[in-house]
């Protein structure tokens, strides 16, 4: 590594954020952020990515990056990915030895990090969270329950809450988590399966600063498949076993039909039970197919193999001063996206 590398100067801590339109609550961010980080008095980068936002965030960024150049680095990303794809574009970029991740809206407040921080002093290579008196939307809080229950059965993941994205990542955990190049990933879960000593420990959780959740329903229950399908098989086998049994349920029925035939002749009653059984097999079998669709799309947009993102920018200081850098080849992979592949993604393909 030469001297203009700026990971010869690696900083202890590195704050990772996803931004996509918050421009309402970004000034807000860094007023509290940066005193909150100066006052843990050790040495830090904080890393904004933009997930291609369409409002004034990337601007407000590249302000906050001329404010204090020193400890601000910002990768423009070229469309929207996603706020995981968005974390692991700055995962890659980030040196600290422990890596932070936090939201941009300020439902995770900038204040707790230092109790991450000397969790992870102890010695733990990974701190979860859980959300003390969490402010969300009552279906929002409901859903999550039932989705932290259904992993808890089906992943060997020991999470209390795996929704709160205030986290803290040891090296090693981040350096294994960017050479698995996953395209559709749930972070947290990711990293558990790395670490090798995690904790939880419980934090003030807020309420959106301003503007909304940039969560569509669709959007979740896109994120919660990624969870699912990432993570566990066993929602296959179950399939499996679901099917076991109804053919075992109809082939009982049958031998029962056929008897009945014999000794009370041909039956006409009972069609509409029959249809109800019938549409209800309908159902379960669409939902099979549907299901071992979520599991080969996935396996389908891994094996492609293409650039999970493309950096536009990074605006970050080389040698003491400030510059526009273009990105390195590991995040482009020398290729650019076909125009399919770009609209594929925006489909949420
Ligand atoms: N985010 C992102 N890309 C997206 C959606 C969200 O980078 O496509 C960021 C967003 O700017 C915020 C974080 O991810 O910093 C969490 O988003 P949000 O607060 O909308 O999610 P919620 O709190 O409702 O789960
Ligand atoms: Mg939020």
């Amino acid at each position: 590594m030469n001297q203009s590398d700026p990971r010869t100067v690696a900083p202890e801590l590195s704050v990772v954020i996803p931004v996509y339109n918050e421009e309402e609550g970004l000034a807000a961010l860094f007023s509290r952020l940066y005193p909150a980080l100066d006052a843990l008095g050790t040495s830090y980068e904080v890393i904004f990515i933009n997930d291609g936002s369409r409002d004034r965030s990337p601007a407000m960024l590249a302000d906050q990056f001329r404010a204090r150049p020193d400890t601000t680095r910002v990768i423009l990303l070229n469309g929207n990915y996603g706020q995981h794809m968005a974390i692991l574009a700055g995962f890659e970029q980030s040196r600290g030895q422990i890596v932070i991740t936090l939201d941009a809206d300020l439902q995770n407040p900038p204040e707790e990090i230092g109790k991450l921080c000397a969790k992870m002093r102890e010695g733990f290579d990974y701190v979860g969270t859980i959300r003390m008196q969490r402010r969300d939307s009552l279906w929002r809080r409901k859903a999550s329950l039932a989705m932290n229950r259904l992993r808890e059965r089906i992943t060997r993941i020991k999470m209390t809450d795996q929704g709160c994205m205030l986290r803290a990542y040891s090296r090693h955990v981040i350096d294994t988590i960017n050479r698995c190049g996953e395209v559709n990933t749930f972070i947290p879960a990711l990293a558990y399966t790395f670490a090798q000593n995690p904790v939880e420990i419980e934090v003030a959780h807020e309420e959106r600063f301003a503007g909304e959740s940039k969560y569509s329903i669709y959007s979740l229950i896109r994120l919660n498949f990624d969870l699912v399908t990432g993570f566990s098989v066993v929602p296959l086998q179950w399939l499996s076993f679901i099917g076991v049994i109804l053919s075992m349920g109809s082939a009982a029925l049958f031998v029962l039909l056929l008897i009945r035939r014999f000794i009370l002749g041909a039956e006409v009653q009972g069609v509409f039970t029959l249809f109800a059984i019938t549409f209800f097999m309908l159902g379960v079998i669409i939902f099979a197919l549907g299901l071992l669709g979520e599991y080969i799309g996935r396996i389908y947009q891994q094996v492609r193999a293409r650039p999970r993102y493309l950096v536009q920018t990074i605006l970050e200081q080389r040698d003491g001063e400030p510059v526009a850098a273009q990105p390195r080849q590991s995040v482009v992979q020398g290729m650019q996206p076909s125009p399919i592949a770009r609209d594929e993604r925006r489909q949420g393909a």
